[in-house]
């Protein structure tokens, strides 16, 4: 295996911070902006109006769990256009109700629902957390405010083997109605009240200012390495966040002002992407036409610019496991710590084609990067991501390639420390143009 440097065990180290410090997609966004925001990005709102300039380095946010960061560079975006990379920031998992506190026979029950298709039985038995966004009454004003109670706070515990022998051999399975709730505590001064506490202490305000919310339950186990040489790395939400903080890095990293980038994070890509911040809404084709608009291109090169553009769709792939080889095209084995992976699919659940594909291979070469190709077996259903909803959208020649990891959808997913450097360089080397 290459040896991982101290450089790249310093980016392993960073992914995993950067998941530490985003248990939701509005915390994903809260810590994307921090890192911009220190590279001198500058906020741009939706609802004012844009200056813009070569040169220029800005980013935008929509609903809070996505965001549109661009830089600007010198040469024309008529005959240049842009490379973008897109990515998402929200996880399969458990979301907690409106109305969640439950009393069951003097235990309070928080009921959740299903966001995405979560390994279910992975959420068992883990110290959960809370974390998301609540709005708070403060006087005449509604607050968003973030929350994060990064300390087990809610808990699914097994049914025990005794009461579920067939565990074992027909799998952990939960009724997604009556058997997920999450176990808070006693029920004390209410159901609602014992909910509310926690919440309203963590903000610093009073429990009947909560108004309504988005919560994720979370795994409070911090991220870490594991493997002989620590080799990888595990933590919850590596898909898609690993790739949210590969094409941050690879934007942040850019030092040549001649090319100019777009790096798309969206929220809603788990649950189909058709909301007004996934990538099937209007967000990146709003600011691709503001930014154009503001370059000053008229409609005619406002195509031209599309069709001159690139698109990388960077989401997660499945890393070869050796103990299910059956669950993999042989063909088409992608190993974990053996760099970036190009995702391609006759049926365009990946916007991958020949063109893109040698591309891509072109700048991995450029960038002293290896790469893989994955197909996924001809008699399972393969997943599908944000390559080819963003290709429909805008026209624009497009790829989807991803990390190899296992255990994707886990509460505690796997991926290669290897990997990651290598994607980061790929991605920087596609940005330099
Ligand atoms: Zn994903």
């Amino acid at each position: 295996m290459t040896a991982i440097s101290d450089n790249v065990r310093r980016q392993a180290q960073d992914l995993l911070d950067f998941i530490d410090a985003s248990p939701s997609p509005w915390h994903a966004v809260a810590s994307s902006v921090q890192r911009l925001q220190a590279a001198g990005y500058r906020r741009l709102d939706e609802s004012e109006r844009w200056t813009l300039a070569s040169g220029g380095r800005h980013y935008v946010t929509r609903g809070d769990s996505s965001l549109i960061a661009f830089r600007l560079g010198e040469r024309p975006l008529a005959t240049n256009g842009l490379t973008l990379i897109g990515a998402h920031t929200d996880s399969p998992g458990l979301r907690v109700k409106p109305r969640p506190a439950e009393d069951a026979a003097g235990l309070v029950r928080i009921g959740v629902e299903v966001y995405g298709g979560p390994l279910l039985a992975t959420f068992a038995d883990r110290d959960l957390g809370l974390a998301g966004r609540v709005m708070v009454r403060a006087g005449d004003a509604i607050v968003s405010r973030l929350l994060h109670i990064d300390r087990p706070l809610l808990r699914l515990p097994n049914l025990a083997i005794h009461m579920n022998r067939e565990a074992n051999e027909s799998g952990l399975k939960f009724n997604k109605q009556t058997e997920l709730p999450l176990l808070l505590g006693s029920t004390g001064d209410g159901a609602d009240a014992q909910f509310r506490r926690p919440l309203a202490d963590a903000l610093g305000v009073e429990p009947a200012q909560l108004l309504t919310w988005d919560l994720v339950a979370c795994d409070t186990q911090k991220g870490s390495f594991w493997g002989a040489d620590q080799e990888f790395v595990a933590n919850g939400q590596l898909d898609n966040l690993a790739s949210c903080h590969a094409a941050l890095s690879a934007l942040l990293a850019q030092e040549d002002d001649a090319a100019s980038s777009l790096v798309a994070l969206f929220d809603h890509e788990e649950v189909g992407s058709e909301s007004a911040v996934g990538a099937g809404g209007s967000f990146v084709g709003d600011v691709l036409q503001r930014l154009a608009a503001g370059c000053g291109l008229d409609g005619e090169d406002q195509r031209r610019m599309l069709a001159a553009s690139y698109f990388i769709s960077a989401d997660m792939a499945h890393g070869w496991h050796p103990n299910f080889p059956a669950a993999y095209e042989p063909c088409h084995r992608v190993l974990v710590n053996g760099g970036p992976v190009i995702k391609r699919n006759a049926n365009q659940r990946y916007a991958t084609d020949a063109a893109s594909a040698a591309r891509f291979l072109a700048i991995c070469e450029r960038a002293g990067v290896p790469c893989q190709q994955y197909a996924h077996r001809s008699d399972l259903g393969c997943g599908s991501t944000i390559g080819p909803i963003v290709a429909a959208r805008l026209g624009i020649p497009s790829i989807d390639v991803g990390s190899p990891m296992w255990a994707m959808h886990s509460v505690r997913e796997s991926a290669g420390v290897l990997d990651h450097a290598w994607m980061i360089a790929a991605l920087a080397a596609a940005l330099a143009g």
